[in-house]
């Protein structure tokens, strides 16, 4: 067997090692656990990527690896991680207790809520679904740099420069993410799913094998000279999208943390409703019901722009399956904290009536 087919077996087991090895922060979270107190966590992503990075360059530096490594091995690695995520799925949701939805059910959308590894003195050592981001955020990395260097290889100085710019773009997007884990406690997925082949499989293969899709289709094609006021327009397209999501992120992140700070020292809380009931309404929150989903939107569309070949169907993939995802997400959200929420939900959506794009959707 090639041991390319290992590859993500190795990589995940690495982050597993240096997860546990090295120095984090020790944070609460937003869901509870049985005991009614709120989950604790160990943090340390970004530090866990850097290590694995510079791991991965002494490896190429040394020789040992090539550097476009997890290009090479792109669909072995694919097929062996779809096998660990089923793998996962299977062991994560067959020792829990049916949710008595059914087998299939169960084995989709899982059984468990937020599973934690703890330690003998009650504090969380690892989180099933962090653990599962930080592996999916890492081995994404990994394959778009080497789905890059790929292309620097194959064009010796004739490098694409969207296709660099993707690179550069897709790491912001991913030390983004690991910058703030925090703010990712607050979202749906640990809110409202539990752990199956959704989140396992989801974050072991597709997440970093689906999300490069744009560069894997191109790597090999030569430079497509997109103009550079048009890369500049695409880059912008990226960071406003960013600008949209992040700080509506953070914006609620900090409304649930520090209900009277202002965001960035400028953008005041407003809300309706009152005690632990409250909707925040000002800021991103009054723009649209779900602003940050328009901007993971613009994020995808940016990237895929960059790359050049607008008129190639298969880049495009990556910011229709974001359609795909959030579209029904922001409906089920919805549906959720319409019967959380009652009557004040209804109040809030008089304030605030787009669901994803202001004034139009
Ligand atoms: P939200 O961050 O909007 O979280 C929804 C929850 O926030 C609701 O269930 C509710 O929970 C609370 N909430 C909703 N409206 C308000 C309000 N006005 N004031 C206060 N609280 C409110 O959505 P997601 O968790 O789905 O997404 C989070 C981010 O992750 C988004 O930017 C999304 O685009 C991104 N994302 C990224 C993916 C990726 O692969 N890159 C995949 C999926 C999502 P409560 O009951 O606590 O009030």
């Amino acid at each position: 067997m090639s041991p390319g087919y290992l590859a993500p077996l190795v990589v995940d087991a690495a982050v597993l090692a240096l997860h546990r090895l090295l120095p984090a922060r020790h944070v609460r979270g937003y869901v509870r656990g049985s005991d009614g107190k709120r989950l604790g966590y160990r943090l340390n992503g970004l530090g866990v990527l850097l290590a694995v990075l510079v791991l991965y360059a002494a490896a190429g530096r040394q020789g040992l690896i090539p550097w476009d490594y997890f290009w090479q091995v792109r669909w072995e690695g694919l097929l062996g991680a779809c096998a660990l995520g089923v793998l996962f799925t299977l062991a994560i949701v067959l020792g829990a207790k049916p949710t008595g939805k059914g087998l299939l059910v169960d084995l989709y959308l899982g059984r468990r809520e937020n599973p934690q590894w703890v330690g003998k003195d009650g504090r969380a050592l690892v989180d099933a679904k962090m653990y599962l981001y930080l592996i999916g955020a890492v081995q994404l990395e990994l394959n778009v740099l080497s789905f890059a260097a790929h292309q620097a290889l194959a064009h010796p100085g004739a490098v694409s420069p969207g296709a660099l710019l993707y690179t550069a773009l897709f790491s912001f997007f991913v030390c983004d993410y690991l910058l703030f884990e925090e703010v990712h406690l607050y979202t749906y997925d640990f809110i409202a799913e539990r752990l199956g082949f959704k989140l396992g499989w989801g974050c072991i293969a597709f997440y970093p094998y689906f999300y490069g899709v744009g560069l894997w289709a191109v790597a090999d094609r030569t430079d497509p000279h997109t103009p550079v006021p048009l890369l500049v327009l695409y880059v912008l397209v990226f960071f406003v999208g960013w600008v949209l999501s992040r700080g509506a992120n953070l914006q609620k992140f900090l409304f649930k943390t520090r209900p009277e700070a202002k965001l960035l020292g400028l953008i005041a809380p407003e809300a309706v409703g009152e005690g632990q009931h409250r909707l925040l309404c000002s800021g991103f929150w009054r723009l649209s019901r779900h602003i940050n989903y328009l901007g993971e939107i613009l994020m995808a569309v940016g990237l895929t722009l960059v790359l050049g070949w607008p008129l190639s169907p298969v880049p495009w993939l990556y910011p229709l399956y974001y359609v795909g995802l959030l579209l029904p997400r922001q409906l089920d959200d919805d549906r959720r904290c319409e019967k959380k929420y009652g009557a004040l939900w209804k109040e809030y959506c008089r304030r605030v009536p787009s669901r994803i794009i202001p004034g139009l959707y």
